[in-house]
């Protein structure tokens, strides 16, 4: 798709009819990447990526001067946004009523890039049932000190007892330190439910092996532990999304994987824009993974119970 769709028109880049502007401009001054290979990397991934966080509200990290400089956290479309780019009325907490932004075509997701946007955060739920949420993330944070042997052994014991559980999960490098351990959810239940199960599984993790979990955000609490963050998995919260870029040293992107490649795996960040298409031409670990789905129904929170007095 990429190379042959670019045309040159002077000195800004095309893509799928979007333009580029600056696409020589250095985003990522170590990996020596661009405002265009940012681009590029989005549209080669953009019909995955959209499969995972099309038609859901999402947050933006915009660097309009770099990943080096100061970069920001956006949730509403701002000026100079594309039509393309969704918005969806979302209810906040207070009753008030918030156009987010969302994504339904490639076209959206490189009008983002044009605006400096390099990572992309989604919710748990989509648009047309916002408060049923359609995944569950364990993200596990790792203490300073920590390596990524640790990180592996407990996504594979979180895997492990969601299994247990009746839930299928897979893996998703982040391209920083950690593992988010993604559950693919039907759509039986509310964000209360799906948020006290979460909580609850993380709580009993580190009940039941406090030397090497903690469920609470504290860092004091944390040393040499891993943290289960769980608090993903509230209404309007936020997980980067599968194929994002991050803002971070060496451009790494953040990829689910299968149980026996992350086994083999050195660290979180190792995945970059130039492996992208090897992986297109695999199926996605996380979508095979959605075919299994279940639902935070009776059963499962019966499990969930067995387990915790077990
Ligand atoms: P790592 O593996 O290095 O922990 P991560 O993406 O899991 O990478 P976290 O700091 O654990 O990073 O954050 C988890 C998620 O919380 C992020 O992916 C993001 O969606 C959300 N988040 C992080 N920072 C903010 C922020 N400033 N505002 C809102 N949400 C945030
Ligand atoms: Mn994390
Ligand atoms: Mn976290």
């Amino acid at each position: 798709v990429s190379a042959k769709a670019e045309e040159a028109e002077g000195k800004d880049l095309k893509l799928r009819g979007v333009r580029i502007s600056s696409p020589d401009r250095v985003v990522y001054p170590n990996a020596d990447l661009t405002k265009g290979d940012v681009a590029r990397h989005y549209d080669a991934v953009a019909e995955r990526f959209l499969e995972h966080a099309g038609h859901r509200p999402v947050s933006l990290v915009r660097c309009p001067d770099g990943t080096q400089k100061q970069c920001f956290f956006q949730k509403h479309a701002g000026k100079g946004f594309p039509d393309s780019v969704g918005r969806v009325a979302v209810e906040e907490s207070s009753g008030d009523k918030e156009d987010y932004i969302y994504f339904a075509s490639p076209e959206a997701v490189l009008g983002a890039a044009q605006m400096g946007a390099i990572e992309f955060h989604i919710w748990g739920s989509a648009n047309d049932k916002l408060d049923r949420p359609d995944r569950m993330v364990f993200d596990l944070d790792p203490d300073e000190g920590l390596g990524f042997e640790d990180v592996k052994a407990a996504a594979q014991e979180t895997r492990a007892a969601l299994e247990g559980l009746g839930l299928p999960a897979t893996p998703m490098v982040t391209g920083g330190k950690g593992v988010h351990v993604i559950v693919p959810l039907r759509r039986i239940a509310g964000w209360d439910t799906v948020k006290g199960f979460s909580q609850t599984f993380a709580t009993v993790m580190a009940q039941k092996n406090p030397e090497r979990y903690v469920a609470t955000m504290s860092k004091a609490k944390r040393k040499g532990r891993i943290f289960i963050d769980w608090l993903r998995n509230q209404r309007g919260a936020t997980a980067v999304a599968p194929y994002s870029l991050r803002a971070r040293t060496g451009a790494p992107v953040a990829v689910p994987v299968t149980w026996d490649e992350l086994a083999k795996l050195k660290a979180a960040n190792l995945f970059t824009p130039k492996d992208m298409k090897k992986r297109l031409t695999q199926p996605c670990p996380l979508l095979e993974c959605g075919k299994s789905a279940r639902g935070i129904g009776k059963e499962v929170v019966g499990a969930l119970g067995d387990w915790a007095e077990d």
